[in-house]
């Protein structure tokens, strides 16, 4: 308890809202704060980190360790995403493939999933040598459902769901 206590101390203290290293955002215990973004810690049972308002990233992660900070900048790259979304948008075309996407590797997560290919384009991760095509792709699409009004998409979501309808009953089973 005392402990956590120190550690509480220790985040009061190093909070800068403006705070722009990763690694000052690893070392923190309970809470931080990255280019004006909130950043809460969790317990390290979840295996990933993600962005809601706020960033959530795991706890037991080594300040040093270059993945870690790269995710740190991953989910603010959300968080810029998310704020040009607006929540609903974002839950529904970044949060939705998200949550969906098991089964696919790394390498497919980052550069298919458009959300995510936008969140690295936002904060120029480079994965592979391939990785910038889709993530300019995926930024171009988050920009243009930013710019969509919520008519024009249902419209475009009931029509892509009649021609799926279709095309399964073209399919003989
Ligand atoms: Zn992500």
């Amino acid at each position: 308890m005392k402990r956590l206590i120190q550690l509480l101390k220790k985040d009061f203290k190093s909070f800068s809202r403006k705070n722009e290293s990763e690694r000052a955002v690893l070392e923190s215990f309970f809470f931080s704060a990255y280019r004006g973004a909130f950043v809460i810690r969790m317990a390290g049972l979840q295996k990933r980190s993600f962005c809601l308002g706020a960033l959530f990233i795991q706890r037991g992660l080594l300040p040093n360790d270059l993945s870690a900070q790269t995710m740190v900048k991953h989910e603010y790259g959300h968080y810029i995403d998310l704020k040009k979304l607006g929540l609903i948008k974002y839950l529904i075309y970044v949060g939705r493939e998200s949550v969906k996407s098991g089964g696919l590797s790394k390498g497919e997560y980052y550069n298919k999933l458009r959300g995510e290919a936008s969140a690295d384009f936002n904060v120029g991760i480079v994965r592979s040598a391939s990785s910038h095509a889709a993530q300019k792709r995926g930024n171009e699409y988050i920009n243009r459902i930013a710019q969509a009004s919520y008519r024009q998409l249902l419209k475009e979501y009931f029509s892509r769901r009649r021609k799926q309808k279709n095309s399964d009953k073209a399919q003989p089973k």
